[in-house]
């Protein structure tokens, strides 16, 4: 978890705000939603090394829930 946290590519992320550094938040598809708001303006999910080794098939986790809670599980 600590290893898939450092390879979140979140921070580089033009969605990614001054809120959600704050709070210290990253890795969204497995934590969920930002308890900031969000305004989207694209999404480096499909290109983040953790959506290859962990098989996401979803995105955009700061606004619509981690990969688990979109897969509706
Ligand atoms: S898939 Fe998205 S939320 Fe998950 S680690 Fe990568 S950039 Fe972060
Ligand atoms: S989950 Fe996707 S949209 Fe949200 S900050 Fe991370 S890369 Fe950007």
């Amino acid at each position: 978890m600590m290893k898939n946290r450092s390879m979140c590519t979140c921070a580089q992320c033009p969605s990614y705000t001054s809120c959600m550094k704050e709070k210290n938040e990253l890795l969204f598809c497995s934590t969920g939603k930002s308890a900031c708001n969000v305004e989207l303006k694209g999404c480096l999910c499909p290109t983040c090394p953790v959506t290859g080794m962990m098989g996401l098939t979803n995105a955009v986790f700061c606004a619509k829930g981690s990969e688990k809670e979109q897969r509706g599980k």
